[in-house]
């Protein structure tokens, strides 16, 4: 972790979050040689460094390319987690891109004179424009039950062979659920599902995972107890009411797939209104810009915390062409945005 130090920086833009979205924004604010700065909590891409490993896209490269930068696989596969860092790192390098690792914007302030002061642990910085493109998975969305954090429990599926020849418990229903539970039979661990629905919803499962998950179950090679909840966990169970019996499955691991909530103090710090469900930032679609004036938001954090996927990098793209117009009233270079969306209709659900 890079050194502490107390810099003040006066700038005219702050990008806070280098994933897939904001660095295209990046680049066409550099190539319009706008003074801007970009903050970033871990490395780029930190989203998708702590995706399951070898987990792979579901949308096409041409989808989740940036800048006009081809993401090539080989045989014209969907990409990798591990390829499509690999991408991002030479976006960075080609643009030669400044990113400022390793600083979390932890304090944000909207100033009297309508600036804003922001504040990592390595400086300050005082800004006429804030972007945040800061995703929508900050935490696990908790189940807030006995034994979920003990150490044999995990809200993050990394790789299966700590599973070989395990018990190995599973809870959820959706892509990430369905994708650990095949990954992780496959290397030979004995998988149960516990779901709170009666039956996977095609919406919510990559089409091409489906058909091999529900031959499995049916052959009870993997186990799936549908309305299901997780009451409590311990050292050797998991505690789960099965309609109104309890019903104890023995487990050595726990894989809670649940999903992922947004942190929204950053929003509150600067006085943007959240709206609806997902508490989002409320904001004028045509500029990207929040209810407070050249606070602005791009990619999945503008959708807040998601409980049905309406924002994915494919249809965020946008988002950079309109806040690079509204703040430097200028249109970036066609080459420089993904046109994905545009072509292929993928407008926000
Ligand atoms: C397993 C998995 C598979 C997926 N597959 C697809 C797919 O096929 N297609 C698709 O379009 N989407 C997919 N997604 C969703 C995709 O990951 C997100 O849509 C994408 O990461 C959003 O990009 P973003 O730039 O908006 O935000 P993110 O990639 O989330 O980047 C936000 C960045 O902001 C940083 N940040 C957050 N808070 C702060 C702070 N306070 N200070 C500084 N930096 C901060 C974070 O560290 C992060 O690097 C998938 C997600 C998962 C988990």
């Amino acid at each position: 972790m890079p050194a502490a130090r107390d810099s003040h920086t006066t700038t005219d833009t702050v990008i806070v979050g280098a994933g897939p979205i904001g660095l295209e924004l990046a680049v066409s604010l550099k190539h319009l040689g706008v003074d801007y700065i970009h903050l970033e909590a871990g490395n780029i891409a930190h989203t998708v460094s702590w995706y399951p490993k070898r987990t792979r896209y579901f949308s096409s490269p041409a989808r989740i390319a940036i800048a006009g930068v081809p993401l090539i696989t080989d045989n014209g596969e969907k990409a990798t987690r591990e390829q499509y860092l690999a991408y991002l790192r030479g976006v960075v390098e080609q643009f030669d891109l400044d990113v400022c690792c390793y600083e979390p914007v932890q304090q944000l302030e909207r100033q009297t004179n309508d600036r804003f002061l922001l504040t990592t642990p390595r400086g300050s910085y005082d800004a006429s424009h804030v972007v945040l493109a800061i995703g929508d998975m900050h935490a696990p969305r908790r189940l807030d039950i006995p034994g979920e954090d003990l150490p044999h429990v995990s809200h993050y599926f990394d790789e299966p062979h700590q599973y070989f020849r395990q018990k190995l418990l599973i809870v959820g229903g959706k892509n990430s659920a369905v994708e650990a539970a095949l990954r992780c039979h496959h290397a030979g661990a004995d998988v149960t599902i516990s779901y709170r629905g009666r039956r996977f919803d095609p919406k919510s499962v990559k089409y091409w995972l489906l058909p091999e998950i529900e031959a499995l179950i049916e052959h009870k090679q993997i186990h799936f107890i549908p309305e299901s909840e997780v009451e409590s966990i311990t050292e050797e169970r998991v505690c789960l009411r099965v309609g109104d019996k309890p019903f104890c499955p023995p487990a050595d691991f726990v894989l809670l797939m649940t999903g992922y909530v947004q942190d929204p103090t950053l929003f509150r710090m600067a006085g943007v209104t959240l709206h609806g469900e997902n508490h989002a930032p409320l904001v004028d679609e045509r500029t990207m810009m929040t209810d407070v004036p050249n606070f602005f938001v791009a990619g999945t954090a503008a959708a807040g915390t998601q409980h049905k996927f309406r924002l994915f990098i494919e249809n965020c793209h946008p988002h950079v062409r309109k806040i690079v117009r509204a703040i430097t009233g200028q249109t970036p270079p066609a080459e420089l945005v993904n046109t994905a969306a545009e072509t292929f209709g993928l407008a926000e659900s």
